[in-house]
């Protein structure tokens, strides 16, 4: 799914910060600055990670079997092989849990299995 097919949804995500701080101002109309700060970044947070899930999953077009040549074990050294995709669990900085699927490859050397860098 491209990401301009994405944009009505981050649109209402945008749309439920402004109007969700608007309500809360309203609420906590002697906020200090930093209460207002936490607020705002509560709910940033979420529009954050949403966008950020669905930028890198747009990009993710960039298969393994295009690089696989240079995906090689970080244990081992040897040649990883793919094993299809799996998702992949991410923590970003604002602490909400974002869900990729990545290609996953284990070494056949040593066992090693994970997600190439990308
Ligand atoms: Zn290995």
């Amino acid at each position: 799914m491209s990401l301009k097919e994405r944009e009505p949804e981050w649109r209402a995500m945008s749309l439920e910060v402004i109007v969700g701080m608007q309500e809360w101002r309203t609420q906590h109309p002697k906020a200090t600055l930093r209460e207002i700060e936490q607020a705002l970044d509560e709910r940033l947070q979420r529009l954050r990670a949403r966008m950020l899930q669905d930028t890198a999953l747009a990009s993710a077009a960039r298969e393994w079997e295009a690089e696989s040549e240079e995906v090689r074990c970080p244990q081992c050294g040897g040649a990883l092989e793919g094993r299809g995709r799996k998702e992949r669990h991410l923590q970003t900085h604002g602490g909400e849990e974002v869900r990729l699927e990545r290609e996953y490859g284990v070494c056949p050397v040593c066992g090693t299995g994970f997600f190439p860098p990308g």
